[in-house]
């Protein structure tokens, strides 16, 4: 999980929509394309791009509650898999469109593949808030699965995780090689900064790479946008 701005005002279809007594309508007007390009058109739970089973998801379940239902600033775009999961049952996360909250600050992401491809979450608090707690069991449910065939659905993403991280690996080793030209450098350079910016997949777990490792850090924490 990573920081997005959600854009402001909200889209006015909210509060018309709100306004009419048997409406259920939150989807109305730009709110699709607004949420699209506010999550860089990722779920803002696993960080899958390009998601083909797009979800509106309400981050406080509304439960009926109209406030909830129509609020913009509890709308936000999710994957199918990551919204069936999350349903009603992990309330009281941490907010990652509160800059505030400070979520990359806070927990940490890494993909082990020895001896088991799984993926691991890491806390930086002491004493562990109810928010993160909550949020460490979602993200640990979404991307190592809960039932069989959401684990079916993990795997798959982990897979795709796996060919993400190979490829920033690839480019990182690929950098440091002083073999290469200048101008093939410069490229590579090019390719770290989309894979570290907020619009690429799974950046969560390639700026945690770079956390990591004091060089990396140096020459690269300037990507984090
Ligand atoms: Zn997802």
């Amino acid at each position: 999980m990573i920081y997005f701005e959600k854009s402001q005002p909200a889209p006015v279809c909210l509060a018309i929509e709100k306004a009419k007594p048997s409406s259920e309508n939150y989807k109305c007007g730009t709110v699709l394309q607004r949420l699209n390009t506010d999550f860089e058109r990722k779920c803002y739970i696993c960080e899958s791009k390009n998601i083909t089973n797009v979800n509106v998801e309400h981050f406080r379940p509304h439960k009926g509650d109209r406030n909830l239902m129509f609020d913009w600033n509890n709308l936000f775009l999710a994957c199918q898999h990551c919204n069936n999961i999350k349903l009603g049952n992990y309330e009281d996360l941490i907010d990652c469109t509160n800059e505030a909250a400070n979520i990359e600050g806070r927990i940490l992401l890494y993909l082990e593949v020895f001896p088991m491809e799984v993926v691991g979450v890491s806390v930086f608090e002491l004493e562990m808030a109810k928010e993160t707690e909550t949020t460490v069991a979602l993200l640990h449910a979404v991307y190592n699965g809960t039932t069989p065939l959401k684990q079916i659905e993990s795997s798959n993403l982990r897979n795709a995780i796996l060919e993400d991280l190979l490829d920033f690996e690839t480019c990182l080793e690929r950098f440091y090689d002083n073999r290469g030209s200048e101008k093939h450098k410069k490229w590579i350079l090019g390719k770290i900064k989309i894979h570290l910016s907020k619009s690429s997949a799974f950046t969560a777990f390639k700026r945690q790479i770079v956390r990591d490792d004091a060089n990396y850090l140096a020459d690269f924490e300037s990507f984090f946008d």
